[in-house]
């Protein structure tokens, strides 16, 4: 059994519309790279971090806090040394945290011989999401691990379905250079919602699900509404209605704020329809004035997964 992988750990797109806290999908061409290494000596050490400014605590990175909760439930007596190689932006709103406590918590695994399946690696790094938002949440860190779109149906017990990805479906994401915090995006929400609004966002994500499935591109689209998050949050990201109409003019199937934000998502048939979609975002933010990472990608079926 080998000593050390390095594993790429796919930026994930959470709650796509009308899912809060539910749904999630995995990207193919954004993510971090890890290498995870077993050492004899007990315990966890985040040995090296490039690309952002971030703790190297144990306790105070996600990596560590989530792959504390792997060890704690093994009876392995040693431990793991964790490089960290960050692309994703902290606090970008496509999962930086749930990319390192995966990464950390599925490459352990592997290196342990594959003890765990996927379900309990998605709950120990809901741990590393505890820390980092302050809410143990999976819809960042279930794509990540699963793969492709996922469902949190239940997180009492917790309950995640991995949902058909349609063949020809891509994500555009805009990420303006401004900071939100998640925890920061959680408080102004408010904690009741009226029945009619329920009503029209149940009816979305079973509309969506069904449109996965089916590969319906147009039944994608019109499930792709969110009434109750988004009207809250958007008001923290500049020109979101903008940028919004201007991808769905260019062809988008749906647009809306990727995870608490602050990046902006869109899903198109296609990759040339998501390539126009990007330079219609794009355009909004120049005018604007606002600096921004773009990325269009396919979806990434497998999750966490070893390159070389
Ligand atoms: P995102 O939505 O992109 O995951 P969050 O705001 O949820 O962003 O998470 C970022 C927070 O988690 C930051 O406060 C950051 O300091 C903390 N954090 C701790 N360890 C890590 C890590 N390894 N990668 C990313 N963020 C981390």
């Amino acid at each position: 059994m080998k000593n050390e992988i390095r594993v790429f750990c796919p930026a994930t797109i959470a709650n796509v519309s009308c899912g809060f806290d539910v749904l999630g999908v995995a990207l193919d061409n954004v993510g971090d790279e890890m290498v995870v290494r077993k050492t004899t000596a007990k315990g966890i050490t985040i040995t090296k971090l490039e690309g952002q400014d971030l703790p190297l605590e144990t306790h105070k990175n996600v990596a560590g806090v989530a792959g504390l909760a792997l060890l704690a439930a093994t009876d392995y007596t040693g431990g793991f040394e964790i490089e960290i190689y960050k692309k994703i932006k902290a606090g970008s709103g496509i999962g930086s945290s749930a990319a390192s406590s995966t990464g950390a918590v599925w490459a352990m695994n592997q290196l342990l011989g594959k003890p765990f399946s996927n379900l309990e690696l998605v709950q120990f790094s809901m741990k590393g999401e505890e820390l980092a938002s302050g809410v143990q949440h999976a819809d960042n860190v279930a794509p990540a691990i699963f793969g492709g779109f996922t469902l949190v149906r239940s997180y009492n017990p917790l309950d995640i379905i991995k949902i058909n990805t349609p063949k020809e479906l891509y994500a555009t994401v805009i990420h303006p250079q401004i900071e939100i915090k998640t925890s920061d995006s959680r408080k102004i929400l408010k904690t009741t919602i009226s029945l009619a609004d329920g009503i029209k966002q149940w009816g979305n994500v079973g509309g969506l699900i069904a449109g996965l499935y089916t590969e319906d591109y147009d039944l994608i689209g019109r499930s792709l509404q969110d009434y109750i998050i988004e009207p809250i949050r958007s008001i923290l990201i500049p020109a979101f209605d903008n940028v919004k109409s201007a991808s769905l003019e260019a062809g988008a199937l749906g647009c809306g704020i990727s995870g608490s934000g602050p990046s902006i998502f869109a899903l198109s048939k296609g990759k040339e329809k998501a390539t126009q979609v990007a330079s219609a975002m794009q355009d909004v933010y120049n005018k604007v004035g606002i600096p921004y990472d773009i990325h269009v990608s396919s979806v990434n079926l497998e999750g966490v997964k070893i390159i070389e």
